[in-house]
């Protein structure tokens, strides 16, 4: 299996009680899979994710990644959060570059960020400043940096979650075709049901107080992500 997680819980402490947040977590992941996490908010969705991504401990448990246990952050697993977090001060293009310039050279890295911006399509925005691009755009430079460091295994935190309908719609378009073209095992927590049934293999639904998961459902190929915005839109509570 290419991620497991056993028994995975979380506690945190508040004002000096202990508050159970994640409870009995199991998860199996394929490699290559696309799986998505859904559920309401506060139910640990981003705790979970936070977890494999190994910038928050356990409780209890553990979580394998090609059998190897996950301890503190890997170059293997990339993340994108729900707000970009670009340097203002560096370009579209630096900004993919930055985390890679310790590993290679400027001009690999230059070649790389150049690669992984043309996949999101915005390659004639490689000068651009952050500010001068839309938050769609600025969504689609994290994408890419995550990307250029090619991780195995890529977690997503309700990437599009503050993005309008329609821009929202053509990131899905653009997932998609990286999900396609790199072949990623991809992590997706988000709290609408549409995009989950639009982009996923699989829907991990979780219940709240404590987290847990309370369904996994195994969606049928073709992927209905074919279907029209406003079929998928009728799913939405
Ligand atoms: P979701 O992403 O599904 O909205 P979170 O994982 O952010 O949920 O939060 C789950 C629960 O854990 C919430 O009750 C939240 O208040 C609590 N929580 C999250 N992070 C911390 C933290 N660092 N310290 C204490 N409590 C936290
Ligand atoms: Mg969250």
């Amino acid at each position: 299996m290419f991620l497991t997680i056993n028994n995975l819980n979380k506690s945190f402490i508040n004002k000096g009680s202990s508050e159970l947040v994640l409870s009995n977590i199991n998860l199996d992941v394929r490699e290559g899979e696309f799986v998505s996490i859904l559920g309401p908010s506060g139910c640990g969705k981003s705790t979970l994710l936070s977890i494999v991504a190994g910038l928050t401990s356990a409780s209890e448990g553990n979580i394998e990644l090609s059998g190897t246990p996950i301890k503190g952050p890997g170059k293997e697993r990339g993340m994108v959060f729900q707000q970009a977090a670009l340097f203002p001060w560096l370009t579209v293009l630096e900004n993919v570059m930055f985390p890679l310039l310790p590993v290679m050279s400027k001009k690999e890295a230059a070649e790389k960020a150049k690669h992984y911006l043309q996949m999101v399509q915005l390659g004639s925005y490689t000068n651009h400043s952050p500010h001068e691009i839309s938050g769609g755009m600025q969504q689609r430079v994290a994408i890419a940096r995550a990307l250029a460091m090619d991780p195995a295994l890529l977690l997503m935190d309700e990437p599009f979650g503050a993005l309008d309908e329609q821009t929202r719609s053509r990131l899905h378009e653009i997932l998609e075709n990286i999900f396609i073209e790199t072949k990623k095992t991809i992590l997706f927590v988000t709290h609408s049901i549409a995009e989950s049934l639009k982009l996923s293999d699989r829907i991990v639904v979780m219940g709240t107080q404590p987290g847990t998961i309370l369904d996994i459902i195994e969606l049928d190929f073709p992927r209905p992500r074919s279907q029209s915005k406003e079929e998928l839109l009728s799913y939405e509570e």
